[in-house]
């Protein structure tokens, strides 16, 4: 028997349609390249995107092509979140921050049709469009007075020119709720980026999980402002969550530095924000410089890659911030654990609480995880044994685009390839990346661990583990540090630094001091690229 509920395809549209009739007025505030404040609200972020759906009609691209954009955060990418995704097509977010060749790689593999970029990103579209075939319409994210006359590129139109005369009316078609809404090229650390293609459904469950009490709370009373970015996977689905509950977003576009992110968060009252630690890293360092507060800052979601613990205390201890620490991946969308305590453990100790904190955290709903040895059986729950983490769930990959690299999935899992414990109560803490783990005779080092003792270090702004082939052990592990500014640390002070934090035989070998760390498209930090850097090391005899 059929229940008899009404049946009803889950969509992307339906979201704006929501936040239009019930938040209106709710602020989207931008700060745009130009240098301004923009001031925007839900209702006329409805009503354009229903003028870019109208221009894309106009230029007769079907239903599920790619509409790519190569753009910040701000509310013309919000426009087009909603205006590509509605109307039947695939919104395609690119890496601004990748190698212009490798984004012509991923233009041509997606086959882009539109691709609209912000003026920051001028110089890359000059560069690319000549090997970008598929790429019929180029359209800059600006004014017409603000498009330069000499582009060299054709069929390049401004946005506002572009939408400007098209109809404020749009009959969303009715979607079967699995038809792709976007994609999101992984990194590509390791061979060629694949591209996760989410749908409707995916994104509608996704949007539903983050704005649980548990992972973001999100609600109407709150003031988002997303530093992790829109052309990232989806900024971690804030954009429809944001929708989803009618709350104000504030967009800080390309300014990311302490001070322009200190001012948006203050200026618009933020409540709940969200990055990878590099960049609270700066925020951080900023507010110890001025001596500054925060005054409605509550709570910051950091995820990416892994928090250090130093972090997590001088939000809560310094700043009365709760840090919610998250974990995901391109491949789930991304969430897949958030980190909040249970009733439980409220009574606890604030040093018991940290511990705690410092996992990557339970799973949502919808989530389901184990963690395996290498013969894949199954291991203890017990905050000890480690495995590899594999996952499932309605918003997890089930193949790339163009079925790249074939089925991912073993027995219907996803190998996420991270090495992760998980404690009796549930909560999952990752050890490593799979290829970044150190074997020391036949052991196992945790490069996050020794990297976040390194962290905790006043005089330490950032550190990588490593490890380097070694004789007898295998691989012993080295931590490649950039002091902070006008600091005088020596290699000692920090090896001393470990002694009773960690077990002898698990601290690093040598400490390499380097003015910068390399880092990824994403903020991450690029052991790859670091390794190819030190290919002349050698370990102390
Ligand atoms: P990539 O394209 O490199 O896979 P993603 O943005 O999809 O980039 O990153 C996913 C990976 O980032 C995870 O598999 C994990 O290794 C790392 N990561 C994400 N969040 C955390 C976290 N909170 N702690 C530790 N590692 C994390």
């Amino acid at each position: 028997m059929l229940g008899l509920m009404q049946s009803q395809n889950l969509s992307i549209a339906s979201l704006i349609d929501f936040a239009e009739k019930h938040h209106a007025d709710t602020e989207i505030i931008s700060r745009r390249v130009e240098g301004d404040i923009h001031r925007s609200d839900w209702a006329t972020i409805a009503k354009r995107s229903r003028q870019v759906a109208n221009a894309i009609d106009g230029w007769k691209v079907a239903q599920g092509e790619r509409i790519a954009t190569l753009a910040w955060n701000g509310y013309r990418h919000l426009e087009i979140y909603f205006g590509v995704s509605g109307s039947g097509r695939v919104l395609h977010t690119l890496n601004p921050r990748l190698h212009p060749e490798q984004i012509a790689w991923i233009v041509n593999h997606a086959e882009d049709h539109v691709l609209c970029f912000d003026m920051t990103f001028l110089p890359i579209v000059q560069n690319i469009h000549v090997h970008c075939p598929t790429v019929k319409h180029w359209v800059a994210l600006c004014d017409a007075d603000k498009l330069p006359a000499d582009t060299g590129i054709p069929n390049l139109v401004s946005y506002e020119s572009w939408i400007q005369s098209q109809p404020p009316t749009y009959a969303w078609p009715d979607l079967d709720e699995n038809t792709a809404s976007c994609m999101c090229y992984t990194s590509g650390t390791t061979g060629n980026p694949k591209a996760a293609l989410y749908s409707h459904r995916s994104t509608l469950l996704h949007a539903y999980a983050c704005a649980l009490p548990d992972v973001m709370c999100l609600s109407a009373r709150d003031s988002v402002l997303p530093v992790v970015p829109m052309f990232h996977v989806n900024a971690w689905g804030i954009p429809y969550s944001a929708a989803m509950v009618g709350c104000k977003l504030v967009f800080p576009g390309a300014a990311l530095d302490g001070k322009s992110v200190y001012e948006l968060l203050e200026s618009e009252q933020v409540t709940l924000a969200a990055g990878v630690p590099t960049v609270w890293q700066m925020l951080l360092g900023h507010l110890k410089a001025g001596n500054l507060r925060f005054n409605h800052l509550k709570r910051t979601v950091i995820g990416g890659s892994a928090c250090p613990p130093a972090m997590i205390q001088a939000f809560n201890d310094d700043y009365n911030v709760e840090v919610l620490h998250a974990w995901g991946m391109t491949e789930l969308s991304p969430l897949g654990t958030l980190c909040t305590l249970k009733n439980k453990h409220l009574a606890l100790p604030q040093d018991e609480q940290m511990k705690i904190r410092l996992k990557q955290g339970r799973a949502i709903y919808g989530i389901d995880f184990k963690i395996v040895d290498d013969q894949g059986v199954e291991q203890p729950h017990d905050g000890k044994a480690y495995g590899d983490l594999l996952v499932k769930g309605p918003w997890v990959v089930r193949e790339y685009y163009k079925q790249e690299g074939g089925s991912p999935l073993v027995d219907g899992w996803f190998p996420t390839g991270d090495v992760a414990t998980v404690d009796p109560e549930g909560f999952m803490q990752i050890t490593d990346r799979s290829k970044d783990v150190i074997k020391s005779g036949g052991e196992w080092i945790s490069s996050i661990d020794v990297e976040n003792i390194a962290m905790a270090h006043p005089e330490v702004a950032m550190a990588a583990c490593i490890g380097m082939a070694h004789p007898k052990w295998d691989e012993r592990p080295i931590v490649v540090v950039v002091k902070r500014p006008d600091t005088a640390l020596a290699r000692e002070d920090l090896l001393k630094f470990y002694e009773g934090k960690i077990a002898k035989w698990q601290i690093p070998d040598d400490v390499v001091f380097v003015d910068a760390i390399p880092l990824g498209a994403t903020g991450k930090m690029l052991k790859t690229r670091l390794r190819e850097q030190l290919a002349d090391y050698k370990l102390p005899a």
